[in-house]
């Protein structure tokens, strides 16, 4: 059997004490394959930009809230795209200069206002009510921060509803359809010399290309429409958020970058004219297929005469998965003690994780070779929204997460991403320091 380097990553994993009996799932990240997909994603858009254009690729940092990859990225000429203090903290301790990160939460208080325009981050506002609070930040202190207005085109969601931005009723930004909508951001704009971005995400995942390409068309002729009224260019530059969606199950990447921007090319030619500087906010794409959490079979036992392996990959690590899973259905690969592939016949069977409901299976009935106790489980796919969406449930730790590369000796080098949570830092988030609190309240 011929080995691909993931299973050779397995192996050196396993043989380097990563995952075993006593850390008993991680994270593995393919460091070269992050960067692939990062010169992928530049080379696609400097292709069909006019030359001299601006382009500023930000990675949504929820992807992969991690810091080392942030700055891996970064090396890549990749910027961060934020959501909230926590998000931009992380960009700054990778040490993303402020012109490279664009901030987008729906809700930013004013103290987060405040920072981001002082430091001279990128933001896009959602609301009107949001525009009037910095209408009077910029009153009293003037900022030279680059400032868009998310803008919802409405042109409806794609196959997984809690992914879809761009629905008649959605959360997030000024809906451009709604009554008298696009005359108000028209105005806005216009009485607002520092409004200068308009900016559209339609959704993460499950929205075909045809449908984000209509939202970025809908978000140039906006902006047309604008500076045709300002008599010049008042927006200067458009924000087409990320959502390029990834192949869940086989190892193709499709559909590419090269892709996607030829569709954006042939149906928004402007958008690359050169007139605009453009900004991404690609997440999922970047990482999803560079990663994989590994964890071990601790049992394996039949019930109702289906074959269940009890791994310790379950909701903590695969939450979307385990709560949705006809959205959100992952590969598994079968190892064994050792990290070889598992030969054998495949037969249907469940692959559950360690936590306390019944639910917590992140595939059913899945035809594998039979899986015992001491195997591994590789839940492919799960670069990205896997590590960075933690679910505290059972108090289980946040497992290691490890980037590896290839060694000059043929196997693998390991860096250490993030340590294993430890028993020590979990109870300290679970109150440990105020052990006594309640007890001397009802004493009062
Ligand atoms: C989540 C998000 C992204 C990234 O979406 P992906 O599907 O991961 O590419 C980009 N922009 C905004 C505003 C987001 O909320």
């Amino acid at each position: 059997m011929t080995l691909t380097d993931r299973d050779r990553a397995v192996q050196a994993a396993l043989a380097q004490g990563l995952v075993g009996p006593r850390q008993p799932v991680a994270g593995l990240l393919d460091i070269a394959g992050i960067r692939r997909s990062a010169a992928e994603l530049r080379s696609a858009f400097a292709e069909f930009t006019a030359p001299g254009t601006q382009v500023l690729h930000a990675f949504a940092v929820k992807a992969a809230s991690l810091v080392p990859v942030l700055r891996l990225l970064a090396q890549e000429g990749i910027g961060c795209e934020v959501a909230s203090p926590g998000e931009l903290a992380l960009a700054r301790a990778a040490g993303i200069p402020a012109r490279h990160t664009v901030l987008d939460s729906p809700a930013k208080t004013l103290a987060e206002l405040r920072e981001a325009l002082a430091l001279g981050i990128a933001v896009n506002v959602d609301n009107h009510e949001e525009l009037s609070r910095i209408d009077r930040m910029m009153a009293s202190a003037p900022s030279t921060a680059p400032i868009g207005l998310r803008v919802n085109p409405q042109i409806g969601g794609g196959s997984i509803g809690a992914m879809s931005t761009a629905t008649d009723t959605s959360k997030f930004g000024v809906p451009l359809r709604d009554p008298g909508a696009r005359e108000w951001i028209v105005r806005a704009c216009l009485d607002r010399p520092w409004l200068t971005r308009l900016h559209a995400h339609v959704g993460s995942q499950g929205m075909p290309l045809e449908r984000m390409t209509e939202g970025v068309r809908a978000l140039y002729d906006l902006a047309e429409e604008i500076n045709e009224q300002a008599g010049g260019p008042r927006i200067t530059t458009l924000d087409i958020g990320g959502g390029l969606p990834v192949n869940f199950s086989s190892d193709a990447v499709t559909p590419t970058y090269r892709e996607y921007v030829a569709l954006l090319r042939s149906a928004v030619p402007g958008l690359f004219s050169g007139r605009y500087g453009l900004v991404t906010e690609f997440g999922r794409s970047l990482l999803a297929k560079h990663g994989m959490v590994l964890a071990r079979v601790e049992y394996a036992k039949w019930a109702g005469g289906r074959p269940i392996a009890l791994t310790h990959a379950g909701a903590q690590v695969a939450t979307r998965t385990v709560f949705a899973p006809a959205s959100w259905p992952i590969r598994v690969a079968a190892y064994d003690d050792a990290g070889r592939p598992k030969t054998g016949a495949p037969v249907p069977q469940d692959i559950a994780g360690p936590c306390c409901f019944a639910g917590d299976l992140v595939a059913e009935n899945r035809p594998l070779p039979r899986l015992e106790s001491g195997d591994h489980v590789a839940l492919l796919d799960t670069g990205a929204y896997y590590f960075s969406t933690h679910f505290a449930y059972n108090s289980l730790p946040r497992p290691g997460v490890y980037g590896y590369a290839p060694a000059p000796d043929g196997t693998f080098a390991f860096a250490t991403v993030r340590t294993p949570q430890t028993l020590e830092e979990l109870t300290a988030e679970s109150g440990a320091d105020h052990a006594n609190a309640l007890r001397s309240l009802a004493l009062g």
